[in-house]
């Protein structure tokens, strides 16, 4: 089937760990090693083995050729490169929190997003990583131990009992939130969801999207609600308008407060027209990234921003 192909094409991402090694360091590293770097305008689907380069959109990404395997490699193994999808690596990139800042991931679990923040924060600052899932959130202590990300206070609590008002996050600007999605546009879950699926979604899997929806609306609007919080990245790794624009239509509309921020004007492709209407700014704000033409696994990303204060505007 057409997805198993996507999966043989895509390349193999890593992400470098900026508190152990400099971009520039590990492609050296790299090419000491017999690696060849390429350019980065190299389709990726054309990438022969031991060949790589770096990303053109996210400039801590480097791509490697399928399957290229560094589990047993010493960078690895140290926490200074990760093994991460490159559509995983947007979220963090386009909150972009400066060094020093203080962060909440709220559904931070295992916690690839919240230790790529601390990589960008350069391990200043605090990030406080919620999870309701203890088991994933004991590899988040592992892992973001592992990358040396020591700005990390990781805590097993839902984001949605997180008291806003708690002066403990009083300092709170950045917040991402990664939840629970329906993981549609995992590559190696397409294969499913296009067995199951003609025109007509079953009813059941329709009432768990709309489920999911209703809970990541409520966790956006939860954030929103942190007294000094001035950015809010929220992201999916689903292919749904359900669970994308939707949500971010609803949430606009529930919260006048906040706008739509370019999230990584970089990057070419858009959110769905059509679903977020009647405001300033709409899809050409949020970010699409689709299996078959990225090589990657479908995501989406939006980022909030709060209005400045007294403004008049948006309908
Ligand atoms: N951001 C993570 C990463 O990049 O490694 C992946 C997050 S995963 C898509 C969603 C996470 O949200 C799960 O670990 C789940 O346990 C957690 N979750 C679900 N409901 C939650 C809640 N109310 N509060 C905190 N975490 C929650």
């Amino acid at each position: 089937p057409e997805s198993v192909r996507i999966a043989d094409l895509m390349p193999r991402y890593v992400r470098v760990n900026l508190i152990r090694m400099s971009v520039e360091e590990a492609m050296q590293t790299f090419q000491t090693e017999g690696f060849m770097l390429v350019s980065s305008e190299t389709n990726p689907a054309e990438l022969r083995s031991r060949q790589f380069y770096r990303d053109p959109h996210i400039d801590d990404v480097l791509a490697f050729a399928p399957k290229t395997d560094f589990h047993a490699h010493t960078l690895y193994l140290n926490g200074t490169i990760i093994q991460q999808d490159k559509a995983s690596c947007m979220p963090a990139k386009a909150l972009n929190p400066p060094p020093g800042s203080t962060v909440i991931d709220g559904c931070a679990a295992p916690g690839n997003k919240t230790s790529h923040l601390a990589s960008i924060m350069g391990n200043k600052g605090t990030i406080f990583a919620f999870d309701k899932d203890a088991r994933r959130l004991k590899t988040l202590v592992k892992l973001t131990g592992l990358a040396g990300a020591s700005c990390i206070k990781a805590r097993h609590q839902s984001f949605l009992d997180v008291d806003p008002l708690d002066p403990t996050y009083a300092d709170v600007e950045y917040i991402l939130l990664d939840p629970s999605c329906s993981g549609s546009g995992i590559v190696s879950r397409l294969d499913q969801l296009i067995d199951n699926d003609d025109d007509t979604m079953s009813q059941d899997y329709q009432e768990r999207l709309d489920n999911l929806r209703q809970f990541q609306e409520t966790v956006l609007l939860h954030a929103f609600t942190f007294p000094r919080v001035k950015r809010v990245s929220y992201s999916t790794c689903s292919i749904h308008e359900q669970e994308n624009e939707v949500v971010v239509a609803n949430v606009l509309a529930a919260n006048e407060n906040f706008r739509l921020n370019t999230a990584l004007p970089q990057w070419p492709r858009r959110g769905c027209p059509g679903l977020i209407t009647g405001r300033e700014r709409g899809a050409e704000c949020v970010v699409r990234v689709l299996q078959e033409m990225d090589f990657t696994n479908g995501f989406f990303v939006a980022v909030f921003e709060r209005k400045p204060a007294g403004r008049i505007e948006d309908g």
